[in-house]
Formats: structure tokens, C-alpha cells, sequence
């Protein structure tokens, strides 16, 4: 059953360094025991994707096919999967750890020293094919489409820095960003009870879309002054998903006393933060990046109708075309939210 994808070849665009993609064709790995071959279907074009093609990211090297949002069709099976079969739709975690360090172990396999991650550090989503473990597929409901599952890579790191700043029921909360992320924020902070929701952003059509998503307020950073809008240290939790020093800055600004601060967004520099700020008034500051156990329960939210992503996809492009849904992603805009990269053929 072992190596049933010698000789094959799939199509990938690759980041060669530039930040125009180009298609080429690339050899499969060979499909080992657990191993499971997967026909990509939906590809979400992330913000970190941008970031590493502008090589602000420190963590990566071209040339390699970058992704890591996606969901596809099981096309074959290693000889010992057991979770999966061929025909299954499925989205796609993309990060792999050793599978026997402590922090692997744990459940925390992104933690592991040895952690690898499709479309980050090593070949990713942006191949038509990909081999990867079984266990890093979660098989979805006939209702939740690929373009939505696409996202469920999105939603998992919002969930999990959710599970790390543990809103409790009656508390007031600020999202700064309204990115998909700061949208999915929102979303999590009305479901998890917060008392008040705010979203700081920039966009109009993203603030809209924030208060449909149950943001009690939303307003733009670029056009006021945070604090003409919202009052200082006047927030239980403050989720930062932006990335810039002002941003930081600003949500250390709005935090309570004995608040938290949820550090999401990737900052391109070094922030300065006022230390003993962070002490007199006992703030905790807590960071978050991937979050490997929450996966079955983003399927969840999305099977149950508690989170939809449908209104976030304003713009849609063919496999073929992949390089163009990229260049749309650069250009940004008012009305663009998330680009979603599709392959029906
Ligand atoms: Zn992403
Ligand atoms: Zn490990």
C-alpha cells in the first residue's frame, strides 16, 4: 500500500521570493502508513501569507508553496489509516510536531522544538495535491462547504486564544482588528457571554460586518481617536489583532486593572510596552498563536450555525488563477474581506 504516489506529480504555485507566485509542477512524497492523500479544494488567502511574501515574517525561507488555510477530498489512503476514507471532505490542520516530546504529548504539538507547518515552514496548501498524516484531518458535515472550511484554520486560532484569556459571562471586551480574525474575535467574545463587545478597526465594510457578527459598537481607529470613543482602562479583556507598536500600545491603554490582553497579531518589530504599568496594575499579558486540541470544536460552531464565514468571502478565484486572488489580497480595499482560492475541476 506504501508508496502509491511514486512518480506522481502535483501542480503548486511557489513563493520564490518575490510576491508573485508561480506555477510550476512538483513531485509527491511518497504516501507512508498513515499517510493520506488529499486533492485541495478551497484556499484561504491569510494576512501571514502577505507577511512572508514581503519577507516581514522571520521564519521563512523560499522557495516553497506556501498555505496553510484549506480544505480538500481524501483521494487515497495509507495502509494503516483508520480515521478517513477516500471520498471524505475534510479541512486541514496544517501543523505537525514529533508526536513523542512532552509538548507533543501534552496535546501541544505546536509547542514541539521539532514543530513543522504546511505552508509556513515547509511546502503547503498552495499545491493542487498534498500528502499529509491522517491525524491531521478533521472530517466535515455534508453543510459545511470547502470555501467555509477553508477557514476553520482561521477560526482555531481565535478559538484557542479564547480558551487562553477565558472570558467569563458579564465582562467587557475590545477586539482591535477587524480582519477576519478581529471578525471571528467578535463573534467568540458575544457567544462566550462578554457583557459589551467592541471592535476597534478600519474598514467600513468589516465594522459592519462586526456589528452583524455582535459587536455591540464598532468604530475606526483611522478616523477617531480610540480613546474619544471608548474609555481608558475601562476592559476586562482586550484582544490585540493587529501586530503594530500604536495597536499594542492602545490595547495596553484600554485594559482594566487586573485586566488581560490577549497578544494575537504579528508584529513586524520589536513593541515597547510600559512595564511597570503591566505591574502596578497587575495586567496579564498572554500570548497566542496555534491551538492543536480546539479543532473538533470549530467544527462544531460551524456545523451548529454558531459562527458563519459565507459573509466574510468577498472574493473568489480558480486554482488556476491563484496568483491573481494574491494580488487582490495586496491591493486590499474597503470592501475586501478574505480571498478564497477554489479548485472544483
Ligand atoms: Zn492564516
Ligand atoms: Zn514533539
Amino acid at each position: 500500500m506504501t508508496k502509491e504516489t511514486a512518480g506522481m506529480e502535483t501542480r503548486a504555485w511557489i513563493w520564490n521570493g518575490s510576491i508573485v507566485p508561480e506555477l510550476t509542477s512538483l513531485p509527491l512524497p511518497e504516501l507512508r502508513e498513515h499517510d493520506v492523500l488529499v486533492k485541495i479544494r478551497a484556499i484561504g488567502i491569510c494576512a501571514t501569507d502577505l507577511h512572508i511574501m514581503k519577507r516581514s515574517a522571520i521564519f521563512a525561507e523560499p522557495p516553497y508553496a506556501l498555505g496553510h488555510e484549506a480544505a480538500g477530498e481524501v483521494i487515497k489512503v495509507g495502509g494503516a489509516v483508520t480515521r478517513v476514507r477516500v471520498g471524505d471532505r475534510c479541512t486541514l490542520d496544517p501543523s505537525i510536531g514529533c508526536g513523542s516530546c512532552n509538548a507533543c504529548l501534552s496535546g501541544d504539538k505546536h509547542q514541539c522544538v521539532r514543530n513543522r507547518e504546511y505552508g509556513i515552514n515547509q511546502s503547503g496548501f498552495w499545491q493542487e495535491y498534498v500528502v499529509i498524516p491522517e491525524n491531521n484531518l478533521y472530517i466535515l458535515p455534508e453543510s459545511i462547504g470547502y470555501d467555509e472550511a477553508s477557514q476553520c484554520e482561521t477560526i482555531h486560532v481565535c478559538l484557542g486564544g479564547m480558551d487562553k484569556v477565558q472570558l467569563r459571562g458579564g465582562e467587557r471586551a475590545i477586539i482591535i482588528g477587524d480582519g477576519p480574525t478581529g471578525l471571528f474575535f467578535a463573534r467568540l467574545c458575544r457567544l462566550m457571554g462578554a457583557s459589551h463587545v467592541t471592535v476597534a478597526g478600519s474598514r467600513k465594510k468589516r465594522l459592519e460586518l462586526a456589528l452583524a457578527y455582535g459587536a455591540d459598537e464598532a468604530f475606526s481607529i483611522r478616523e477617531k481617536d480610540a480613546l474619544s470613543v471608548v474609555e481608558e482602562r475601562s476592559f476586562d479583556v482586550v484582544i490585540e489583532a493587529v501586530g503594530k507598536a500604536e495597536t499594542i500600545q492602545l490595547a495596553q491603554k484600554l485594559v482594566a486593572n487586573k485586566g488581560r490582553v490577549l497578544l494575537f497579531g504579528l508584529p513586524e518589530h520589536k513593541v515597547e510596552f510600559d512595564v511597570m504599568d503591566l505591574i502596578l496594575r497587575e495586567i496579564t499579558c498572554i500570548g497566542s498563536a496555534n491551538a492543536p486540541r480546539v479543532w473538533p470544536r470549530v467544527i462544531e460552531l460551524l456545523a451548529s450555525e454558531r459562527i458563519s464565514v459565507a459573509p466574510m468571502i468577498t472574493d473568489r478565484f480558480p486554482y488556476e488563477q491563484l496568483d491573481q486572488a494574491i494580488a487582490c489580497a495586496f491591493a486590499g480595499g474597503q470592501e475586501r474581506i478574505k480571498v478564497i482560492v477554489e479548485n472544483n475541476g
